[in-house]
C-alpha cells in the first residue's frame, strides 16, 4: 500500500507538518507512518476536482455505472489485503472485516444500478396550467468534500463515494488519521480503472487537513461522518458559506426488550449490539431497556455472555471482540469506567481495561443506571452497556426517546404488532425489530435530533448529491 495522497490522478507525498502514526491497536504499537497533506495540497485536490467536474458530470450515466461496477470488482480482487489491513489497523475480528468489505462492494454495485436509471428520472412534469411545459433534470451538486471517521473506513467512504460519483459529482475524500491506509485502496482502484484524473482525490491528515477541506470555498457541498463536536464545526464552516452539508453524527441508541422474548435470543441481540466493532459503532445499542417481567432472568445471562466473550488480537487469536482502535478511544472509555465508579454505578460485568498490551477493555454492563448518569446520556463508543428496567410499553417508548440523539433503536418482542407500534413511536432514523445492526444498501441511514442531518444509502443517499432543476417553457 502506498502511504501518501491521491491528487489529480497522481500519488504525492504529504507536505504538511503532522506525522501520522498508523497503529496496531492489539499491540498498541505503530506499524507505518505518513506525512499529512498540507493546506496547499488540500487546495490542489479541490482545484483538481473542480477541473474534472465539467467532463465528469457530462459522462453518460452508463459510463459512470461501469466505473462503479469496476470499483466493486476491484474491491473484491483486493479482498485478502483489505481484510488483513482492517484487522490490523482497526482491530476488527475477521468476520467483521469481511462484512465491511462486502458492504462496500454491495454499495458500489447498488449505486451502479441507480446510476443506470438516472436518465429515466429526467422527465416531463404534468402541469395543471395550460400553455406551459415543464421537465425535471437531476444534476450533480458539484464538487463535494467527504470527511469520514475510523470505525468503518471502507464502508463509510463507500456510502459517500459511490452515490457522489454516480450522481456525477467529483470528490475530495479525507479519511481518518487513525486509519489512513485503508481508503488508499479507492485511489489505487481509480488508477487501475483509468478514472479521469481529479474525479476522486484523497488527502490524509488530522484536524488541520479536515478543517482546510471543510473551510474551502471551492466546495459545493460537504458530507461529514464523525463526532458531534467536529460536526458542529463543519456545520459552522458550511453556514459561513451558505452551502449544504450532510452530517452523520453520534448516537446513544436504545434496545427495548419486552418480557415475551426468548431470553437466550435477546441476550445474543443485546451482546451483538454493544460488542461488534468493540462497541465503536454510531449505532451501538448502548442503552438497554428491559421489561420488569424478564429483567431478573435476563441480566444474569447477559452478565455471563459478556464475561465469556472471547476478547483478543484478531490476527493471532480466535476472537469475538478485538481491542479499541485507538489509544485516545481507550483512554476515553477508561475515563467512563472512572466516572461509573465515582457515580457508584452497579457494575455487573467488566468495567476495566484489560491487563495486557494493546488497547483492550472488557465488555461492560452497568445495571439500574440513573437517567441522569453521564453513562446513560453520553456516547461512550466502546463496549459499555447501561441497563434500566421498565414496566409498560409507554414507559419504554418515553425512556428510549429521552435522548438528545436519535440514530437507531432495536425492539425485541414476540408480539409483532406491538413491536411495529413501538418502532413507529421511536424518534430515530432506523429501527430493527428482532434483529440487530442489519444494514441493507436499499434502506436509508441517518438520524434525527443530534444524530445528524440528511440520509445516506438507498435513493436518499443519491439525492444527497443531486440538485433538482426544472425547465419550464411557454408554449405560446
Ligand atoms: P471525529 O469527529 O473526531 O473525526 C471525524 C473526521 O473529522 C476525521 O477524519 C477527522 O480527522 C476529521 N476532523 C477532525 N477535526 C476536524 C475539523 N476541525 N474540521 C474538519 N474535520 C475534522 O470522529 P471519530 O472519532 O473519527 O469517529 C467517531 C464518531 O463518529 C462517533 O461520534 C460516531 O458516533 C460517529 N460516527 C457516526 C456515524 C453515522 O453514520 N452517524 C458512523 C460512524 C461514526
Amino acid at each position: 500500500m502506498t502511504t501518501s495522497h491521491y491528487i489529480a490522478g497522481r500519488w504525492v507525498e504529504g507536505q504538511g507538518s503532522d506525522c501520522i502514526s498508523v497503529n496496531d491497536p492489539a499491540l498498541g504499537q505503530p506499524f507505518a507512518e505518513l506525512m499529512a497533506a498540507s493546506v496547499a495540497q488540500v487546495d490542489q485536490a479541490v482545484t483538481a476536482a473542480r477541473g474534472a467536474l465539467p467532463a465528469w458530470k457530462n459522462t453518460s450515466a452508463s459510463e459512470r455505472a461501469a466505473y462503479l461496477r469496476g470499483f466493486a470488482e476491484q474491491l473484491g480482487q483486493r479482498r485478502e489485503a483489505l481484510i488483513a489491513l482492517q484487522m490490523r489497523n482497526n482491530g476488527k475480528p475477521r468476520h467483521e472485516a469481511e462484512i465491511d468489505l462486502d458492504d462496500a462492494i454491495a454499495t458500489f454495485g447498488y449505486y451502479a444500478e441507480l446510476a443506470e436509471q438516472l436518465p429515466s428520472k429526467n422527465r416531463d412534469v404534468p402541469l395543471a396550467a395550460p400553455g406551459f411545459s415543464a421537465r425535471t433534470r437531476l444534476e450533480p451538486v458539484g464538487v463535494v468534500g467527504l470527511i469520514v471517521p475510523w470505525n468503518f473506513p471502507l464502508v463509510t467512504s463507500a456510502w459517500k463515494l459511490a452515490p457522489a460519483l454516480a450522481a456525477g459529482c467529483t470528490v475530495v475524500l479525507k479519511p481518518s488519521e487513525v486509519t489512513p491506509l485503508i481508503e488508499q485502496a479507492y485511489g489505487q482502484i481509480a488508477d487501475a480503472l483509468g478514472l479521469p484524473p481529479g474525479v476522486l482525490n484523497i488527502v490524509n491528515g488530522k484536524a488541520e487537513t479536515g478543517a482546510a477541506l471543510s473551510n474551502h470555498n471551492g466546495l459545493d457541498k460537504l458530507s461529514f461522518t464523525g463526532s458531534n463536536s467536529v460536526g458542529s464545526q463543519v456545520m459552522r464552516s458550511a453556514s459561513a458559506q451558505c452551502r449544504p452539508v450532510t452530517l452523520e453524527l453520534g448516537g446513544k441508541s436504545a434496545i427495548v426488550v419486552f418480557d415475551d422474548c426468548d431470553v437466550g435470543q435477546a441476550v445474543e441481540w443485546i451482546v451483538a449490539g454493544i460488542t461488534w466493532n468493540a462497541g465503536q459503532m454510531c449505532s451501538a445499542t448502548s442503552r438497554l431497556l428491559v421489561q420488569d417481567g424478564i429483567a431478573d432472568a435476563l441480566l444474569p445471562r447477559l452478565q455471563v455472555a459478556l464475561e465469556q466473550l472471547r476478547v483478543g488480537n484478531p490476527l493471532t487469536e480466535e476472537v469475538e471482540m478485538g481491542p479499541l482502535t485507538s489509544q485516545a478511544q481507550w483512554l476515553k472509555v477508561a475515563g467512563y469506567f472512572a466516572t461509573a465508579r465515582e457515580e457508584g454505578l452497579q457494575c455487573l460485568a467488566g468495567g476495566k481495561a484489560l491487563d495486557r498490551d494493546g488497547w483492550f477493555v472488557s465488555p461492560t454492563l452497568y445495571a439500574d443506571v440513573p437517567k441522569d448518569s453521564r453513562l446513560w446520556t453520553e456516547e461512550i463508543f466502546g463496549p459499555v452497556l447501561c441497563a434500566r428496567r421498565f414496566a409498560t410499553e409507554g414507559q419504554a417508548i418515553a425512556e428510549a426517546n429521552d435522548s438528545r440523539f436519535g440514530l437507531v433503536a432495536t425492539v425485541c418482542s414476540a408480539d409483532l404488532e406491538r413491536a411495529e407500534r413501538v418502532a413507529d413511536a421511536l424518534e430515530v432514523g432506523h429501527v430493527w425489530i428482532n434483529s440487530v445492526q442489519a444494514v441493507f444498501v436499499e434502506t436509508s441511514w441517518g438520524g434525527t435530533k443530534g444524530s445528524g442531518i440528511g440520509r445516506e444509502l438507498g435513493p436518499w443517499g443519491l439525492s444527497a448529491y443531486q440538485s433538482v432543476k426544472h425547465v419550464t417553457r411557454c408554449l405560446g
